[in-house]
C-alpha cells in the first residue's frame, strides 16, 4: 500500500521527502517516488503545495493482495525454549493454511536457536525462516520490529499470527502500522469466512458484550494476535521436516533503543503465571474477604500452581488485574482447575473451560458452574479448603 504520485504534477520541490517519518519517499530525476515501507500516513499528502500525492481511495484495495501468499506464525521464544502460544498457533495456522491452499511458515527469530526449528516443522510448518544474531538474544522491541517488517517487505505473507502476550502485544500493532495494515487484536477465535476466503478474526468488543469477527479485505498482510491457551497444541510429528530458510540481520546495534539491565526471574511471580500453570486455584466472591484469599493462596503453593479469581473478587479489590480469568481477563487451559466460591457465569467459563479437569467448591448445588465441574463439592469453601490443604499435605509427605 502507498500513496499516489502524479509524476506530472510534482515539482521536485521534495517537502514530502522530508515530512515523510518512514523516509518512504525518495527523488528520482527530481521527481518524488514511493517506496515499499509507505504507510499512507498521509504526512506527504498535508506538505504538497501542488496537490501531487493522494491516499487511495477508501473501501478499494491498498496493495495487490494476489501477491501476498502462506499463512505465518511468529514464533515467541525465552531463553532458547519456544513459549507454548507458538506451538497452539501453527496448530491453528495449520488449518487456516489448508482451508486457503497454502504454505504455513514460522518465523523464529534468536541468538544460535536454529535447533528449535525441527520443533517447528514437527508442529505443522513447511518454512521457517530463521533469523539469528547477539542482537536478538533478548527480546527488543526495536530489533525484532525491523527484523520482521524486513520479513514482510520481501516475502510477502498473506496471514500473521502472534501470540497476545506482552512480546507479540508490543511487536503486532508496531509491525502492523509499519507495513500498513490492519490487526485484530487480543482473538479469542479464528477461522476462514466462507464468503469471501479471508480469516475471520473473533474478539470480544464493547467491553466484552459483543463477540465481534472482523476481516481484513484491502490491506495484506492480515494481522491477529491470539491469546495463549485458545488453541490447544497439535501433536508432534517428528517425521515432518521443512524448508529452513536463514534470513540475514540487518539490525544494526545503533538501531537499538534500549538496554536490558536485569531478568527478573518468574519464580518470584509463579502465582501470577496463569496462562503456563498446569494447576490454578481460583477464588470468586464466595471467597467473602480478601484474607480468606490466604487459603487459595496455600493450597496454590503446594500445588505448584497459579491463584486465579473471579471479576467479582477483582473488582472488590481482593486480587490484582493480573489474576482474573475470563472473557475480559485471562484465557488458561491448566490441568486442574479449582473454583472456589465462584458461581461459573459465562463470562468466568469463556477463560477457563478447556482446563482438562474442573473442581468445584460451592455452597449452592444449584450453581451454574457445576455443569462444567468433572468433580464437585457442596459445601463451604472455608470448611472444604483447610481439610483439603491438610490431605494433599499428608499425600506429599
Ligand atoms: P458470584 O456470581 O457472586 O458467585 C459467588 C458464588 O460463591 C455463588 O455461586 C455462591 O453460591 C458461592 N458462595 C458464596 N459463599 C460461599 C461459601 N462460603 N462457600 C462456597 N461457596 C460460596 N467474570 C469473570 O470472572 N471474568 C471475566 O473476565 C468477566 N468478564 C466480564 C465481562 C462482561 C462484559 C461482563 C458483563 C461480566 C464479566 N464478568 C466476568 C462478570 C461475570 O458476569 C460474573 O459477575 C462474575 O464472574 C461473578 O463472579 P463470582 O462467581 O465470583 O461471584
Amino acid at each position: 500500500m502507498a500513496v499516489i504520485i502524479e509524476k506530472e504534477q510534482c515539482v521536485g520541490c521534495s517537502a514530502c521527502v522530508s515530512a515523510c517519518p518512514f523516509g518512504a519517499i525518495v527523488m528520482e530525476d527530481d521527481k518524488a517516488v514511493v517506496t515499499d515501507t509507505c504507510t499512507v500516513c498521509g504526512a506527504c499528502v498535508d506538505v504538497c503545495a501542488v496537490t501531487a500525492i493522494t491516499r487511495p481511495a477508501a473501501g478499494e484495495p491498498a496493495v495487490d493482495t494476489s501477491e501476498y501468499k502462506g499463512v505465518w506464525v511468529y514464533i515467541e521464544q525465552f531463553q532458547g525454549k519456544v513459549r507454548s502460544v507458538g506451538l497452539e498457533l501453527l496448530g491453528q495456522g495449520r488449518i487456516v493454511a489448508d482451508a486457503m491452499g497454502q504454505e504455513l511458515a514460522a518465523v523464529l527469530i534468536g541468538d544460535d536457536v536454529a535447533p528449535l526449528a525441527k520443533d517447528l516443522f514437527a508442529s505443522g510448518a513447511d518454512k521457517v525462516y530463521l533469523i539469528e544474531g547477539v542482537e536478538y538474544k533478548h527480546y527488543s522491541t526495536d530489533a525484532y520490529t525491523i527484523a520482521i517488517t524486513d520479513l514482510i517487505h520481501t516475502y510477502k505473507p498473506a496471514v500473521i499470527l502472534m501470540g497476545a502476550t506482552n512480546d507479540g502485544r508490543d511487536l503486532g500493532p508496531r509491525i502492523a502500522c509499519r507495513v500498513g495494515t490492519g490487526l485484530t487484536a487480543d482473538c479469542t477465535n479464528l477461522g476462514i469466512d466462507e464468503e469471501s476466503g479471508l480469516v475471520a478474526w473473533t474478539r470480544p468488543a464493547f467491553g466484552g458484550n459483543i463477540m465481534a469477527t472482523i476481516l481484513c479485505p484491502n490491506h495484506r498482510p492480515q494481522m491477529g494476535t491470539v491469546r495463549p491457551n485458545v488453541f490447544k497444541r497439535p501433536e508432534p510429528d517428528m517425521s515432518r521436516s521443512g524448508e529452513l530458510i536463514r534470513v540475514a540481520s540487518k539490525v544494526k546495534a545503533a538501531d537499538i533503543r534500549t538496554k536490558l539491565i536485569e531478568i527478573l526471574s518468574l519464580a518470584d511471580t509463579a502465582s501470577c503465571n496463569l496462562e503456563e500453570a498446569e494447576f490454578i486455584v481460583a477464588g470468586g466472591r464466595g471467597m467473602g474477604k480478601p484474607e480468606n484469599f490466604a487459603l487459595i493462596e496455600e493450597l496454590a503453593a503446594i500445588l505448584g500452581g497459579a491463584v486465579g479469581a473471579s471479576r467479582a473478587a477483582v473488582d472488590a479489590g481482593w486480587k490484582p488485574a493480573i489474576h482474573q480469568v475470563g472473557q475480559t481477563g485471562k484465557t488458561v487451559a491448566p490441568k486442574v482447575y479449582i473454583a472456589c466460591g465462584i458461581s461459573g457465569a459465562i463470562q468466568h467459563l469463556a477463560g477457563m473451560s478447556t482446563s482438562d479437569i474442573i473442581i468445584a467448591i460451592n455452597k449452592d448445588a444449584d450453581a451454574p458452574i457445576f455443569k462444567s465441574a468433572d468433580f464437585g463439592i457442596v459445601g463451604d469453601v472455608l470448611e472444604v479448603l483447610p481439610i483439603l490443604i491438610e490431605e494433599i499435605k499428608k499425600l506429599k509427605q
